[in-house]
């Protein structure tokens, strides 16, 4: 980790949505400057860049159809004036952000992207600030897209409402990438997607349930006879959930 100040920019009509995922865990306290990684989150509402607040930042779509799109217009106002000055990135703000914007449309988000993205954004040779934005309605208007965005990222093939929920998922995902931020980086090996396999199932107290006593392998103390247990049911179970992800870890060559 680095000594630079990573700051991250959420534009969003909702940023009640943002402040309550502060106060836990974390990725709670990672984005509040703790643990170690120095991290500063900022919210832009879009409402606030509006001439004419609320009403002024959606309108019909050329053409006709269903819904609103959000205005290039004040998109533009907002990360010029939410972002680019407060933040000081100057002219060749460009160069210096990495402007999301989350939509359906976009590259499907995975456990391999997440692990690219947050060593892209957030390791010792970044140079650009993170700017997430969140769409509302029927999306934002494509020349804002074409002009002001980096990349575009899905979170999975379904329409959700707005892009709240999206930039949630990919900032707790990606943080948990970033050293420092889980205390055990072990847990990373070891959970699911993690060498393209699901995880094996997990026992805890007490050792009895309802009459299903933990499986015995388990209560050996044997390490190399568990590590080869808990292998067999990572497959097993990829096997039975995930038929896409069980032909390649086949294909990367089954041990
Ligand atoms: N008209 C858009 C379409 O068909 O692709 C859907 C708009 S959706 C109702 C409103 C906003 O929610 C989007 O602009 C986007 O920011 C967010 N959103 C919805 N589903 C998403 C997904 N699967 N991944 C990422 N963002 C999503």
């Amino acid at each position: 980790m680095t000594d630079r100040r990573f700051n991250i920019w959420i534009i969003t009509l909702f940023p009640g949505y943002f402040e309550p995922y502060l106060e836990f865990g974390v990725a709670g306290a990672a984005l509040k400057g703790e643990r170690g990684v120095n991290f500063k989150l900022h919210l832009v509402n879009i409402a606030t860049h509006s001439d004419k607040d609320w009403k002024g930042i959606d309108s019909a779509p050329y053409g006709g159809g269903a819904g609103m799109v959000m205005r290039a217009d004040v998109l533009k106002n907002t990360i010029i004036n939410g972002v680019v000055r407060p933040g000081n990135y100057g002219d060749n703000f460009r160069e210096k952000l990495h402007v999301v914007y989350t939509s359906p449309r976009g590259r499907k988000w995975n456990n391999e992207s997440c692990m690219e993205f947050a060593k892209k954004l957030w390791s010792s040779d970044s140079k650009k600030d993170l700017v997430l934005i969140c769409g509302r309605y029927e999306g934002l208007d494509e020349r804002f897209i074409k002009n002001y965005v980096d990349e575009e990222i899905s979170v999975g093939d379904y329409v959700l409402t707005g892009g709240e929920i999206p930039v949630l998922c990919i900032l707790d995902s990606a943080l948990r990438f970033v050293p420092g931020v889980l205390g055990n980086k072990d847990s990373l090996s070891h959970e699911s997607f993690g060498e393209g396999l699901l995880e094996h199932p997990q026992y805890t107290r007490p050792q009895v349930f309802e009459g299903e006593d933990v499986p015995g392998i388990l209560l050996s103390g044997h390490h190399a006879n568990i590590e080869k247990y808990r292998k067999e049911e990572r497959i097993r179970i990829t096997k039975e959930n995930r038929a896409d992800l069980f032909e390649k870890y086949l294909n990367g060559g089954l041990e």
